[in-house]
C-alpha cells in the first residue's frame, strides 16, 4: 500500500460501524483495487463475527445462570419465560369459555330454568371482560411494542 492508502485506510477505520464511506474515500476505493479488496474483505469478516456472536442464548441457560452467581451471589432466577402463558393456552381457555357459555345458556334454556339465564349471563359477561382485561394486561409489552395506534 502506499502512503496515500494508509491515509484512507485510517480515514476507513475512523468510521464508526454502519457509517456512510466520505466521498474521497468512496473516488479512492473506486480507482485503487488493493484498498478495494481490503475493505470488502474487511467488512465480509466483521460481519461473519459479528454473527457468530449474535446467537441466541436462552436466560435460564446453565452459563448464564453461572455467570451471574459469579457477580452477584444472591442472584436469584427469574424465569419469566416459565411464567408467561402461551398464546395456545390463552386461546385454550378463550375457547373453553365461549364454549361454557354456550352451554350452560342452552341448559338453561332447555331446562326452563328462566330465572338462572339473566345470573349466568351476569356470571359470563364477567368473566370474559377478566378475561380480556387479564389477557390485555399480560400481554401489554405485545400491545405497546407491535400495535400502532393511527
Ligand atoms: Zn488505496
Amino acid at each position: 500500500m502506499k502512503k496515500n492508502c494508509d491515509f484512507y485506510m485510517d480515514k476507513f477505520f475512523a468510521l464508526d460501524k454502519n457509517e456512510r464511506l466520505p466521498a474521497s474515500l468512496t473516488v479512492h476505493l473506486f480507482f485503487c483495487r488493493n484498498c478495494r479488496n481490503f475493505v470488502r474483505k474487511f467488512s465480509l469478516l466483521e460481519k461473519k463475527c459479528s454473527k457468530e456472536n449474535m446467537k441466541k442464548i436462552s436466560c435460564d441457560s446453565r452459563n448464564v445462570v453461572e455467570i451471574m452467581r459469579r457477580l452477584d451471589s444472591a442472584y436469584e432466577m427469574y424465569n419469566l419465560q416459565k411464567e408467561r402463558v402461551s398464546m395456545r393456552q390463552w386461546l385454550v381457555a378463550g375457547a373453553t369459555l365461549v364454549l361454557c357459555v354456550v352451554l350452560f345458556e342452552m341448559l338453561a334454556f332447555f331446562a326452563s330454568a328462566e330465572f338462572f339465564i339473566f345470573p349466568l349471563s351476569l356470571f359470563f359477561a364477567f368473566s370474559i371482560i377478566m378475561y380480556c382485561v387479564a389477557f390485555v394486561g399480560t400481554n401489554m409489552d405485545f400491545f405497546i411494542k407491535k400495535w400502532k395506534i393511527q
